[in-house]
């Protein structure tokens, strides 16, 4: 197990939520860390919504998801919170060290975090990708199936199977037009894709042109190869004929699900079965010198709204960081 350095405020998860709560804690010049189980920020927006607009964020009369998390991040980053991506916080002790009462998470990743206060923004909990239903589909993690593109070099002169029927498998389709080998095989389970028409038009455009092949209704129903991907079974599930079709690269862009996971087993008491409960006027929880914030904060009248998270995550950080202190809670402006 690895032992990551003690910081003012550990925030788990990096959604606006979080990188709001890494804004406030930051300015108070309190040291910050953010855990985050995906390999990306952004939460819920960033994951499920990045392409469609959001119109009621104060100060952005129309904005699109992805663009409104990059803010965010630029915002909440600014004062140098260090970002731990790719690691789910499994379990919450308090420990003491150097006299000083502490809480520590461990990851999945094995890496124990300290900190005198943590701040839980986690959503609906931690995200990851919904997987294909075939037999042993976590073995190919790492040896050619991939659930997100990080770097399309990765991907240059690769046969690429893209599966889903949302904006990102649409997206990718064209996206990799100018990396991968062509044509570029797009297989969805249904006939009809949910993505953006003018993204679909452009895909067909392209099927005529024999830069990729559109199955529908298909389904993958095997992946094969000596260590790698080689070859992908697909069904036409209207006539139920199977094709093997070879593939170095598949990728399943089919969205994401999240459980609270860890998190309800913590004795931190609850409010109904998805939320943890916490005083609204401090947004601390059951656990001394542990707030929650955005929607996994829950309350008598809560609103699960962007805009209301970003409020409590002021409160939360304010209050955590005067408990460090032993302060008054006070706002400091932020005009200089
Ligand atoms: C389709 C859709 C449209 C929406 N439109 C609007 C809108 O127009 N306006 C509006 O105000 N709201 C909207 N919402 C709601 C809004 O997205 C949420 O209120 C907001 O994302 C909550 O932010 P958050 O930071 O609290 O949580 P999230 O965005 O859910 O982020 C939580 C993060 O915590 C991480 N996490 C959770 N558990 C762990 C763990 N154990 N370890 C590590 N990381 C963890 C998760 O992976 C996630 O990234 C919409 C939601 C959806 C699904």
């Amino acid at each position: 197990m690895s032992e990551r350095g003690v910081v003012d405020v550990m925030i788990l998860g990096a959604g606006p939520v979080g990188l709001s709560a890494a804004y406030y804690a930051g300015h108070r010049d309190a040291s910050v860390r953010i855990v985050e189980s995906l390999e990306q920020i952004g939460g819920q927006v960033a994951a499920t919504y990045p392409e469609k607009h959001v119109y009621d964020v104060a100060g952005h009369p129309k904005i699109l998801g992805q663009k409104l998390v990059e803010l965010c991040a630029d915002q909440g980053l600014q004062y140098g919170a260090e970002v731990c991506l790719g690691e789910e916080a499994k379990l919450y002790e308090r420990v003491s060290q150097d006299g000083e009462e502490l809480i520590a998470l461990t990851t999945d990743k094995g890496s124990r975090h300290l900190a005198r206060t943590l701040i839980i923004t986690a959503g609906h909990g931690a995200f990851e990708p919904r997987k294909l239903g075939v037999e042993d589909v976590d073995a190919w993690e790492g040896r050619g199936l991939h659930y997100f593109v990080r770097e399309k070099a990765q991907l240059a002169g690769k046969r690429c199977v893209i599966v889903g029927g949302g904006d990102s498998a649409l997206d990718w389709t064209l996206g990799l037009q100018d990396t991968a080998a062509l044509p570029i095989t797009l297989v969805h389970r249904r006939d009809r894709f949910r993505a953006l028409e003018t993204s679909v038009s452009e895909a067909r455009k392209l099927e005529q042109e024999g830069a990729v092949r559109i199955l529908t209704p298909h389904e993958i129903r095997g992946i094969h190869g000596n260590g790698r991907v080689e070859a992908v079974t697909i069904e036409n599930t209207a006539s139920g004929e199977l094709e093997e079709h070879p593939c170095d690269a598949l990728i399943t862009l089919l969205g994401f699900v999240s459980h609270l996971g860890a998190i309800a087993e913590w004795n931190i008491e609850l409010e109904g079965k998805r939320q943890i409960r916490v005083d609204p006027k401090t947004c601390e929880t059951s656990e001394p010198r542990v707030f929650a914030a955005g929607d996994v904060a829950g309350y008598d009248g809560k609103i699960t709204l962007i805009t209301i998270g970003m409020g409590e995550a002021a409160i939360a950080a304010n209050n955590a960081v005067a408990q460090i202190r032993g302060e008054k809670v006070q706002p400091k402006y932020s005009t200089d």
